[in-house]
């Protein structure tokens, strides 16, 4: 040896020692202590000088050859220390310790996960250049890393299809992706070695539709072979960031149902290489369908980087509230920049590409590295050969295992049969190659994601290996410098919207169509439908619905990143869907509540029931209809789609300023109000009147009531106040009192019920403080900004996909006409209106008893059409004394801490928001639910902002080609709750992580799914309706009912069955907020429920617990089902396949 190498291995040596520790440490934190054959002490030691040996020979060579690698490797030997204290007996760290006092957390937390939010208080995101690899580093190998465990590659063939982008769904399927499925047929047929992954059922049902028996048949066998894997197997690859997860989950559904019917098949592996972050609730759901692997692509690259240099790209996906392995999932991150074979074969881009056999020359596509791939001869196959395993030796360098995942693929890849032929055997060649030559220690073949999933999993467990855990989600995503996908958690906010209010009504319309089904049965007594119920048309509806919405939830769908037409068509679809839901609720409805159901008769041309409002286009908000009133009572119909028993204020648009409601079946009165329906901010209509009663609605109930044209003068009507510090103005109210007119108000403007008082600004009616009836008091101030984007010539500026804003940051918006304030006092609710030039913003409070009267409604109409380059955002500025820490939802299913920090550029400081976000201190939480999907952030300690709308000029070179600029009037609608926070509360549903509280999640819940108003056209007494009642008493608080799902008949296609899906989600809630005042449902911490009970008086004739796909039963829980008793942890859904006598 010479003295040179002796001296820097005596160096490694010292190195050594701490990284040694380090590498113990890592081992520790895997789990997986040296377990490894004898039990002596020698043959221990003999194992450890081996690995010893080993480190030291690695060291060495680190040492040698990367200074820069050492180095971060000592980082992580602090970073080691950060995740030993993370899961060693201290679980969470003491800062956090401090906000959870009096929160006992739960048990078996000692070998809690690594939480990615310590992995980002950790990163420098100094963004260094890493050579080759850009956003990396070099990685040296000597070469003989592979004597003993050869080197295995599974190329995977793979052609990622975007339901709808650039082109519309149908267009991609007609111009690229039946030719796809067409030429796989054939292609793979030609040699059984080939091997193809396909994800989007959407795609594969479409183009199954269209073939014949014998290619069908082709395709099962190419299933039964292993050559063809359908991956993760929903309807699309879902975007995880603004999906709500009864779509996530109903999308996945559709897919493994469809499935499982037409070809018999269960995924085991996830798929996900093109949504923009990652989210753990979507791998909860596919850990729940019985997925066992996922794979997830877009990443902050600097993250995967860290991940890179600490070989944790394999790691177990745990969920942050689960303190058992139950939700843990084995999840394999892409290492490099893209999907593409440029960024997948290896850390080279510039070599990677020369085996993209597409791009050889004469072909369509080339190699932007100016150096085109070559085909594969006896000249050049050894030089060829030798060039790819390079890369695949490096490449396996970042993994813990010799088996090395390679895709090979890109967006709508493998339409031509030549592209075909020139991947599949110049690729071979190499292949055969490497297979001539053992001493290269390398076996290649093509594979799906399951043969290399079996083989990892096969040889980390030969050596004992457990990947190591980890916690938390992949937002915000970055690609490449400071380019944060930010900006679609708002971009076209009005089909975020839409997509919410489609999901309401498949909900609503699923339930009540199963109940109807079951009901229908019952009253028959043998089994069968009503004759004249469209049944069958009906669940065909139904399908259409869950598959439009199932269709939006792709990645370039509801995160408003498809081309303008191709957001058309997506529109009209779910609008179209909508109205088609509609009639499936309204003719079930209609026969629900008949009292004598042999007047049932269905004619779709004129429905017996009819929706209070109407949606003229895809892209106009609902307008209430107006029911003509007379002395003779109208019916108008209440369907509450909630589990719980509901307050609800229920309006109505009538053509009289006097009316009264009572209850049909008690000839009780409802507490009413008439208020005025505005033609102009200050012009009251004289023909059209709003009624607002209070309605108590039974879970799931339809409820009857009885409205009448009363005697002048009789009825509540609203009062108004008009502030208006400009010029005179004109206001016009025949049928209402005003005062205050023209005068500006002194002191604040104030709203108040029973549980709340609240003040806003007299010069702009926005909210400034909020006093709760125990006397907590906080500041919270609404105000409204605009953010810009970058303006110089040669700066990158804000897009569909990223949100760039102006160094200036949000500028405080103003207008030079001071706003017209409106406020309405009534029996029913009272309420705040500004009229700015850009947006009409309300604050209501509603004088309801309960819990329901706690949440101060906010709803904005926002039109920004009139601007360049500008996005609106609302503020709530308060004193909340939350630090930079703050918690935003993830799919309306858990609750996310965010850290707000100042090494991370403005845009990487915003999140998504699908359901809810808060802010707490010791004493206090504020929180915000929405019922739509935006970006969140909270920049300031105190603040919380939502984006609004975006409008942007240009494209931001994510491939859209566009600027986002077809801003619709668009409408968004949130609950203001504060509640105070004690430390004594009893600790219930087993909280270590925070969670909303149960007020919060009850009144997310009426946010969420309002109950659905519909009248009986023409006289009350007609025909006697009487209310449907199917539950007796509400769910527990914390139990959701997700869906109740009529399952596709097993013989007759497109025809509803027997049996229903029934899910349930148990929520976790927060242990410190006290419910107060008290919610009428109840709770438990008993994990055992009787489903018998919950639903009673409803009968299941059998319930089977399953996976939440239905494909399999839950072998476990089965003893428990027959007794129809079921184990349901907090935060858990489960599903059963339920028969409804
Ligand atoms: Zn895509």
């Amino acid at each position: 040896m010479k003295k040179g190498r002796l001296f820097s291995v005596l160096v490694g040596g010292v190195f050594c020692l701490v990284v040694l520790l380090l590498y113990h440490m890592l081992d520790l934190m895997q789990g997986a202590e040296l377990q490894r054959g004898g039990d002596g002490p020698s043959s221990q030691l003999d194992n450890d000088l081996y690995h010893l040996r080993q480190k030291i020979d690695k060291l060495e060579h680190l040492l040698s050859n990367n200074n820069r690698l050492v180095a971060t490797l000592r980082d992580s030997l602090m970073q080691q220390n950060t995740f030993n204290k993370e899961m060693g007996k201290a679980n969470v760290s003491s800062e956090s310790v401090d906000r959870m006092t009096g929160c006992r957390l739960t048990g078996g937390e000692t070998d809690g996960p690594a939480q990615m939010l310590d992995v980002y208080d950790l990163l420098p995101f100094d963004n260094p250049d890493g050579g080759a690899w850009k956003q990396g580093f070099d990685i040296q190998y000597r070469g003989n890393e592979w004597d003993q465990e050869p080197l295995e590659v599974f190329l995977v063939p793979h052609s990622h299809n975007d339901p709808g982008w650039i082109k519309t769904f149908d267009n991609y399927y007609q111009d690229q992706t039946r030719h796809i499925f067409n030429n796989m047929l054939t292609k793979l047929g030609e040699d059984r070695r080939r091997k193809m992954i396909w994800a989007e059922v959407s795609y594969f049902s479409k183009w199954w539709a269209e073939i014949d028996e014998q290619k069908r048949d082709m395709v099962k066998r190419l299933l039964a072979d292993g050559q063809l894997e359908l991956v993760t197997g929903g309807w699309v690859m879902p975007d995880e960031a603004n999906s709500h997860y009864f779509a996530l989950l109903d999308q996945l559904i559709e897919g493994h149902q469809w499935i499982h019917r037409h070809l018999g098949v269960k995924p085991s592996s996830g798929w996900a290489i093109d949504p923009f972050g990652h989210s753990p609730s979507m791998t909860y759901l596919l850990k729940g369908a019985g997925l066992s692997n996922m794979v997830i692509q877009r990443v902050h690259y600097a993250v995967k980087k860290h991940f890179a240099q600490q070989r944790t790209l394999e790691f177990l996906w745990r969920q942050s509230w689960d303190t058992s392995s139950r939700s843990d999932i084995m999840c394999h991150m892409m290492p490099f920049y893209s999907y593409d074979v440029p960024h997948t074969c290896g850390p080279n881009p510039a070599v990677c590409c020369q085996f993209d056999f597409h791009r050889l020359p004469g072909r369509r596509v080339t190699c932007p590295w100016k150096i085109p791939p070559q085909p594969i001869t006896d000249d050049n196959v050894q030089e060829r050969a030798l060039l790819l395993l390079d890369q695949y030796r490096q490449k396996s360098l970042l993994f813990r295992s010799s088996v090395l995942f390679v895709p090979l693929g890109d967006d709508f890849r493998f339409v031509e049969s030549s592209e075909w032929d020139v991947q599949f055997t110049n690729y071979q060649k190499l292949f055969d190659y490497f297979d001539q030559h053992p001493e290269l220690h390398v076996k290649a073949r093509f594979g799906t994601l399951s043969d290399y999933f079996q083989s990892l999993h096969r040889r980390l467990s030969s050596r004992g290996e457990t990947p190591p855990k980890l916690g938390g989600d992949f937002f915000t995503y970055a690609d490449r410098d400071d380019h944060y996908w930010s900006g679609y958690f708002t971009s076209r906010p009005f089909y975020k919207r839409l997509d919410r209010m489609l999901e309401a009504v498949l909900r609503g319309t699923e339930i009540l169509f199963s109940l109807t089904l079951a009901e229908m049965r019952r009253f028959r007594g043998n089994g069968q439908l009503v004759e004249g119920f469209p049944a069958k048309e009906h669940f065909q509806r139904l399908t259409e619905g869950r598959r439009n919405l199932a269709l939006f939830q792709h990645h370039d769908a509801v995160t408003g990143t498809a081309r303008e037409a191709v957001v058309v068509d997506y529109g009209t679809r779910l609008f179209h869907s909508i109205l088609n839901l509609r009639q499936v609720l309204q003719s079930s409805a209609h026969w629900l509540l008949l009292l004598d159901k042999g007047l049932y008769h269905h004619d779709q041309s004129k429905p017996f029931l009819q929706m209070d409002d109407a949606i003229a286009a895809h892209d106009a908000l609902p307008q209430k209809t107006v029911l003509t009133l007379s002395s003779e009572p109208r019916s108008v119909v209440v369907f509450n789609p909630a589990e719980q028993l509901q307050t609800s204020v229920v309006s109505i648009n009538v053509d009289c300023a006097d009316a009264v409601v009572v209850d049909a079946e008690t000839g009780r009165p409802m507490v009413a109000q008439i208020s005025a329906v505005w033609e102009k901010p200050s012009v009251a209509s004289t023909q059209v009147f709003q009624l607002s009663f209070v309605a108590e609605l039974p879970p799931l109930s339809l409820v009857v009531f009885y409205v009448t044209e009363a005697r002048p003068g009789s009825a509540h009507r609203a009062e108004y106040t008009f502030v208006h510090h400009g010029g005179p103005l004109s206001v016009q109210t025949e049928h209402f009192q005003v005062s205050g007119l023209d005068r500006p108000a002194e002191s604040a403007l104030s709203l108040s019920n029973k549980q709340v008082q609240v003040w806003s600004s007299p010069d702009t009616g926005l909210l400034q403080k909020l006093r709760l009836k125990s006397g907590l008091v906080r500041q919270v101030q609404v105000q409204f900004l605009w953010y810009g984007t970058r303006s110089g010539r040669n700066q990158d500026k804000s897009g569909a996909y990223l949100f760039l804003p102006g160094e200036e940051g949000a500028q405080l918006y103003s207008q030079s006409e001071p706003p017209l304030i409106r406020v309405s006092r009534g029996p029913v609710f009272s309420d705040i209106t500004t009229y700015f030039r850009h947006f009409t913003h309300t604050l209501r409070l509603y004088q309801l008893e309960g819990h329901a009267g706690k949440s101060l409604e906010i709803s904005n109409t926002v039109d920004i059409r009139s601007e360049v380059n500008r996005e609106l955002v609302m503020r709530l500025r308060s004193d909340v004394a939350n630090g930079n820490r703050f918690f935003t939802d993830l799919n309306g299913f858990q609750m996310q801490q965010r850290r707000t920090l100042t090494k991370l550029p403005l845009q990487a400081n915003f999140y998504p928001m699908s359901s809810a976000a808060f802010l707490q201190d010791q004493a206090s939480r504020l929180t915000l639910l929405s019922a739509q999907s935006q970006a969140v952030a909270s920049l300031r300690p105190g603040e919380l902002e939502v984006v609004l709308d975006r409008r942007l000029q240009q494209d931001d070179n994510r491939g859209l080609g566009q600027g986002v600029t077809d801003n619709k009037v668009t409408a968004s609608l949130y609950d203001l709750l504060l509640e105070d926070r004690t430390a004594e509360a009893a600790e219930v549903g087993g909280a270590s992580v925070e969670h909303l509280s149960l007020l919060a999640h009850l009144t997310s819940l009426s946010l969420s799914h309002p109950p659905f108003t519909m009248s009986v056209p023409g006289g009350a007494h007609a025909v006697t309706l009487r209310p449907f009642r199917p539950l007796r008493s509400s769910l527990p608080c914390d139990v959701h009912l997700v869906n109740l799902r009529t399952l596709e008949d097993q013989q007759e296609a497109q025809t509803p069955s027997r049996e229903a899906a029934l899910l349930l989600h148990r929520k976790g809630f927060d242990c410190r907020a006290v419910p107060d005042p008290s919610p009428v449902c109840t709770w438990s911490d008993r994990q055992e429920v009787e489903l018998d009970d919950l639903f009673s008086p409803l009968q299941f004739g059998s319930i089977r617990r399953s996976a939440l796909t239905l494909l399999q039963e839950d072998e476990e829980e089965a003893e428990f089902a027959q007794q129809h008793k079921t184990q349901l942890r907090p935060m858990e859904i489960a599903a059963y396949r339920v028969e409804l006598d």
